[in-house]
């Protein structure tokens, strides 16, 4: 035990040497060299090989100016990146964010996380991230297209439908989709699959937008079940009110769940008789029409409460969804959420609950889901709307739903192979070691490159 600590420290130290300064990228990588190594020293075919060294190193990254001009006639500039991680399975997927809080260690964490993600959806899909510090809140639509524009007019160069496949994610929904597709699809002269998450009539897929928060609430749903438990009837907290929040929230309502808050980066609503179909087509109209905070709810519905400047997690519940941004639910947090007889976390955003939060629900038997296992169904959706552009054909709501809740119900099986033990399910490793046995084997199969 004191040996293995040691190889983990000598290999965290090695790799935080060379990314100094880049906490979220070490924080994911250290989760990963944790449950990771002591499998890599039982296995002589990846023993020796230096494979996690090589995988917590971008084949690329590439950093560039985005000037802009907003409607004052003002020249901007933002930063613009992407993160090619890694290719050994399938070209470089993942997607783009546009956050003031955007650097290169949050986009290396996202990144990092992605490789595991993509290798367990079992789709041929590599690991990238890409974004800027952009913030489209407050925003006119022609600014946000012409940073869009000015974005990939430098992006363009470095993507494309067999070589990295971008989508959404914080701040990039349909709308920025459609203004970086049509300027791709300008400079390149080219109608593509370059990008997922596009319109319906545009080569988009059927529950694409869905995808994240139905399949988190389908891993929550695979988790309970083997447990001989379901979502009926069980009390839900979740964060955030964007993509993945106001779908994991119709997916509850849909499993007969009462879900009781969502929040944004003012605050959360705490809503006692539960949000139901009307409230949260209410919550949509809002945050994806009007573009205006969640406090507003309360007006509708003054039974409702609005909690300035806080997070939902000290409103008792029985499952908590965490699906707003990193570290957002901590060691307190998760003291909290367990006090109050919380058994069942399922992350919708990528690392919400910090290391010590984590540590808390193992140590508590809570059901623990990571991100890079429960939110894949994002990614998987996007992975069959490329099938479906290669193809020129477009499947039925019903054939894509079908296939996302296999392809979420696959992930926890190999989460279960990787990570029983006599009694226990270990989430975090059956993800880990899962997603590392798939991108490791193509790797070693393709020499040292
Ligand atoms: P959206 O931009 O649609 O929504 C983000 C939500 O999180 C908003 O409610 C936002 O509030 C809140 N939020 C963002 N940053 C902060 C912050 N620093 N503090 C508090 N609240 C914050 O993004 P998505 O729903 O697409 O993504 C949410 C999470 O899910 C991210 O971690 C993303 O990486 C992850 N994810 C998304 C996938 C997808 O398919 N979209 C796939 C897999 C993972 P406000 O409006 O006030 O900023």
């Amino acid at each position: 035990m004191i040996e293995m600590n040691k190889i983990i420290k000598q290999f965290l130290s090695q790799v935080s040497e060379k990314n100094q300064n880049e906490p979220e990228f070490m924080q994911a990588v250290t989760e990963v060299a944790e449950t990771v190594i002591p499998y890599i020293v039982t296995q002589d075919i990846y023993y020796g090989q230096n494979i996690l060294l090589r995988m917590v190193e971008p084949e690329r990254v590439v950093s560039f100016r985005v000037a802009w001009i907003d409607d004052k006639e003002e020249i901007q500039v933002n930063r613009g990146y992407r993160i090619e991680m890694n290719s050994a399975i399938g070209p470089y997927k993942g997607g783009l964010r546009f956050h003031p809080s955007v650097n290169l260690s949050i986009l290396k964490f996202l990144a990092f996380e992605q490789v595991f993600k993509n290798a367990l959806t079992t789709l041929p899909m590599g690991g990238g991230k890409g974004g800027s510090d952009f913030d489209p809140k407050g925003k006119s639509d022609t600014e946000v297209m012409r940073f869009c524009q000015s974005f990939m007019t430098e992006l363009f160069r470095h993507i494309g439908p067999n070589k990295d496949i971008p989508a959404g994610d914080i701040g990039v929904g349909g709308r920025e989709i459609g203004y970086l597709f049509g300027q791709y699809k300008r400079l390149k002269n080219e109608f593509s699959g370059v990008l997922t998450g596009k319109g319906m009539s545009w080569g988009g897929s059927l529950i694409r937008p869905e995808a994240t928060g139905y399949g988190v609430v389908y891993f929550i749903n695979e988790m309970l079940k083997n447990k001989g438990r379901s979502m009926k009837g069980k009390k839900v907290i979740i964060s955030g009110s964007g993509n993945v929040a106001q779908y994991a929230t119709e997916k509850c309502i849909d499993m007969e769940a009462k879900v009781l808050t969502l929040s944004d980066s003012s605050g959360f609503i705490y809503d006692k008789d539960g949000i139901d179909s009307e409230k949260l087509h209410y919550i949509m109209e809002l945050k994806n029409e009007k573009r205006v905070r969640i406090s507003e709810y309360t007006r509708k519905y003054p039974k409702a409460e609005f909690h300035p400047n806080k997070s939902p997690w000290n409103i008792k519940c029985d499952v908590a969804i965490p699906c707003a941004t990193q570290n957002e639910l901590d060691k307190e947090d998760a003291i909290s959420l367990i006090k109050n007889g919380c058994n069942t976390v399922g992350e919708g955003a990528n690392m919400p609950c910090t290391p010590d939060a984590v540590e808390q629900f193992i140590k508590n038997n809570v059901l623990y889901a990571p991100g890079k296992a429960s939110n894949a169904g994002g990614v998987a959706v996007s992975g069959l709307e490329m099938a479906q552009n290669s193809l020129r054909y477009t499947w039925t709501r019903d054939v894509v739903d079908g296939k996302l809740k296999e392809i979420m119900s696959d992930i926890h099986t190999s989460c279960v192979k990787y990570g029983s033990s006599k009694d226990e399910i270990n989430y975090v490793k059956g993800a880990n070691i899962a997603g590392f046995v798939k991108v490791a084997d193509a790797m070693l199969a393709q020499g040292v490159v």
